[in-house]
């Protein structure tokens, strides 16, 4: 298949499990909702997330097809007796990929929140004030981040064989994602340190100050436990969402041209970032930032 046909059927692909998934996640947060989530956000959301969808695909199958020319250091056949037992090895397969991809996922989550370039991107994702399961949009260039730091070291590192199992929990994955965005009242108690839940989650989105750069992990909580940026919520804590200083995007426009100017670091460093100048926390000086920009 040449790769003009991969991309048309990959794009397919991806906007199909959109078309199935969406109804699935909305009508969850719908039936559970703490409060009515606006639909016009909703749509706003779900349409950001549409249109980016050739250029992950196009990002995401040039680094994959990269990563597939060099050989990794390891490989799962390797193992005496995985390769003549399919559904072993695509088990085993499935469970490290999502394990090692979500580590990978923590220590890039944390780089891009202390890395102002990555922050300047991330901050659109962080921007959004009325968070939910369909309005969880994230800047194009987090696919390009993600492939970069998250998934090409896995793929370097060890030769995995996923198959069907690792397609299955995928959709897992991409729904547990929409859910710990979510406003749902349905969470996993105290045993989010384990699978992260919307609570958590919603820490890491917090706009209050206690809550910065607290729970990086996105399907699991245990790594901000193992690596010391664990913040366990309160079970009536369940804080305002946003970055203080900076406007989410409102349009397509918006949303193609982040950041188009005055970006804040806001609060995630002692540094403040505004129209090129940098000014500190306690003096923050946003005259410069234009609401809606
Ligand atoms: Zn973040
Ligand atoms: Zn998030």
């Amino acid at each position: 298949m040449d790769w003009v046909t991969a991309f048309a059927a990959t794009c397919g692909l991806w906007l199909i499990n959109l078309l199935w998934q969406t109804p699935i996640v909305w009508g969850f947060e719908r039936l559970t909702s703490r409060y009515p989530v606006a639909a016009e956000r909703q749509l706003r959301g779900l349409a950001f997330t549409i249109v980016v969808v050739p250029v992950s695909v196009a990002i995401s199958m040039t680094v994959r097809n990269a990563a597939r020319s060099i050989h990794p250091l390891f490989d799962l056949h390797a193992i005496p007796g995985y390769a003549g037992h399919p559904t072993l090895t695509m088990g085993a397969s499935a469970a490290l990929s999502i394990l090692l991809v979500d580590f990978a996922y923590y220590w890039t989550h944390r780089l891009q929140h202390t890395w102002p370039l990555l922050w300047r991107f991330h901050a659109q994702h962080h921007a959004i004030r009325d968070l939910s399961a369909l309005n969880n949009y994230a800047h194009w260039s987090e696919t390009l981040v993600g492939e970069v730091f998250k998934f090409l070291p896995v793929f370097l590192m060890i030769r995995l064989y996923p198959g069907i199992i690792g397609l299955i929990a995928g959709v897992f994955v991409a729904i547990h994602q929409g859910y710990i965005h979510s406003t749902s009242r349905l969470n996993f108690g105290r045993w989010s340190w384990f699978i992260s839940d919307n609570v958590r989650h919603r820490i890491h989105h917090s706009i209050e100050r206690q809550h910065f750069d607290k729970n990086f992990g996105i399907e699991f909580g245990f790594w901000d436990h193992l690596f010391g940026t664990a913040y366990v919520p309160m079970p009536d804590e369940w804080p305002e969402t946003g970055v203080r200083e900076q406007a989410e995007a409102k349009s397509l426009k918006d949303y193609w041209l982040w950041p188009r100017h005055e970006v804040v670091q806001a609060d995630h460093g002692a540094i403040h970032e505004v129209a090129g100048r940098q000014v500190s926390l306690d003096g923050v000086d946003c005259a410069g930032v234009e609401p809606g920009a």
